[in-house]
């Protein structure tokens, strides 16, 4: 019997894991191999920024940030995370003064400027993408509007750092069971039991579930997280193209999408599709769809969103539109990305009612990669009844309403139900 199980190896599990892994016996179980295909952080890279308006995260991704730039103690060596991180700064077009987004912006930088003394280098630039001949791998960028350069920004590599926390937490002792998914939790006043799809049934005195956007197929959260699916496409570089944009930053146009330097070992560049979503209504958009689970029903991403990414493409990387050979250059491995919703975009970090010592860990609402380093000490806090009040009420499972709210630094979705969409 294991002190602590944690269903999903993905960032919240697996920083919980690595919290624990010192003082507690662990396993932590995932339906696939880790990283998992069904993680939202199964990708070649994410954001690392700071930028928020609630002070709480804004001290989470400040304190994260010193993580991915090198910082251990006595949870972590130091350098762990630094090897799957690049500093390389992020271009966002700035929205109009109108938009809710705008007043985020202002209203983050000057916090994290003042109580953090962090993002205090940003420039602006009046159509010219090259930041004042910066990055001139943006020379023949025809994208017009004003661009805002915070070098205070970075990159984690995504699929690499959930590996690298992984190896050291089993270095530490934490027992991994793969490639069998958990059914169902059954708990009892001092135990808590786990059935697997193997028929394996385990044993332990606390479980964290920690399954993104799969989490509702092992509880009743009611309509406090919905799943929402994002969608990616990518491009392949050829080795002069690489070498022309591997230093290059960020770069995010909420209208439209985003997109990350290349990847160093295959030399794909991620571009992501913004402002559109989706979701299934036959589950009330309570579940995910997987691709890989369903491969008949789930393929690539909209006709639609693949336009938007060839849009992005055209505006700002426009000597990247034809490939070698004088062709529409392919978009490569569309995928849908599922993330685990709450209506507010706060996570959720509770024990379930009704299921004493069973823990939930969710909600991630887009924005939970960043702080994988240090998510993990909070869930830990949670569960040892150690968290402070306050965010233990912020990150309850809580009443939502879907009909009201508006997230400012999330650029409104048009939703689509996943069966009605136009594959590319
Ligand atoms: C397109 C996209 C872009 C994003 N960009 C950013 C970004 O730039 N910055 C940022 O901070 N965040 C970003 N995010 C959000 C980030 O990826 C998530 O917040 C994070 O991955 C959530 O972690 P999690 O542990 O809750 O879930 P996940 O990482 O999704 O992990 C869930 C795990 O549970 C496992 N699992 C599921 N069901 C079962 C079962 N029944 N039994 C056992 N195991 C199970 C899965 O296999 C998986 O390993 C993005 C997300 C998407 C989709």
């Amino acid at each position: 019997m294991s002190d602590i199980i944690i269903i999903g190896g993905g960032v919240f599990g697996l920083s919980t894991a690595a919290h624990y892994a010192k003082s507690n016996s662990v396993t932590v179980i995932d339906k696939f191999e880790i990283p998992s295909p069904l993680s939202a952080s199964t990708d070649y890279n994410k954001i690392v920024r700071l930028e928020y308006t609630d002070p709480v995260y804004a001290a989470m991704a400040v304190e994260a940030m010193d993580y991915w730039q090198g910082k251990g103690d006595d949870v972590y060596p130091a350098g762990l995370f630094q090897d799957t991180y690049s500093h390389c700064g992020r271009i966002s077009v700035v929205p109009p003064k109108s938009s809710p987004r705008y007043d985020f912006e202002v209203q983050s930088l000057k916090l994290l400027r003042e109580e953090f003394g962090r993002c205090d280098s940003i420039a602006e630039h009046i159509n010219d993408l090259t930041c004042g001949n910066v990055f001139p791998e943006f020379e023949k960028s025809r994208a017009q509007g004003l661009f805002r350069f915070n070098p205070d920004c970075g990159i984690g590599l995504a699929a690499q750092s959930l590996t690298a926390i992984k190896s050291y937490s089993k270095s530490l002792g934490v027992n991994f069971i793969e490639n069998d998914g958990v059914m169902s939790i059954d708990s009892g006043s001092k135990r808590v039991k786990v059935t697997m799809e193997s028929g394996r049934e385990l044993l332990a005195e606390r479980v964290l579930v920690a399954c993104g956007a799969n989490t509702p197929s092992l509880l009743d959260l009611g309509q406090s997280v919905k799943s929402t699916g994002l969608y990616v496409g990518h491009i392949q570089l050829s080795v002069a193209e690489y070498e022309k944009y591997k230093n290059m930053p960020v770069v995010f146009d909420p209208t439209i999408g985003y997109f990350f330097p290349p990847d160093r070992a295959t030399r794909i560049l991620k571009l992501c599709a913004s402002a559109s979503s989706t979701y299934d209504k036959s589950s009330e958009a309570l579940l995910p769809r997987y691709q890989c689970l369903e491969p008949d029903k789930v393929k690539s991403i909209p006709v639609q969103s693949v336009a938007q990414i060839r849009t992005l493409i055209r505006n700002y990387l426009p000597d990247l539109e034809f490939g070698p050979n004088g062709q529409l250059r392919d978009v490569i491995d569309c995928k849908v990305c599922w993330i685990s919703d709450t209506s507010d975009s706060n996570f959720i970090i509770d024990e379930v009612p009704s299921k004493p010592n069973v823990f939930v860990s969710c909600g991630d609402s887009g924005h939970g990669y960043k702080f994988l380093p240090n998510i993990g000490g909070y869930i830990k806090a949670r569960m040892d009844g150690n968290l402070s009040p306050q965010l233990a009420r912020k990150w309850s499972i809580r009443d939502s309403d879907w009909t009201s709210q508006i997230i400012p630094w999330r650029v409104e979705h048009k939703r689509k139900h996943i069966d009605e969409i136009e594959w590319h």
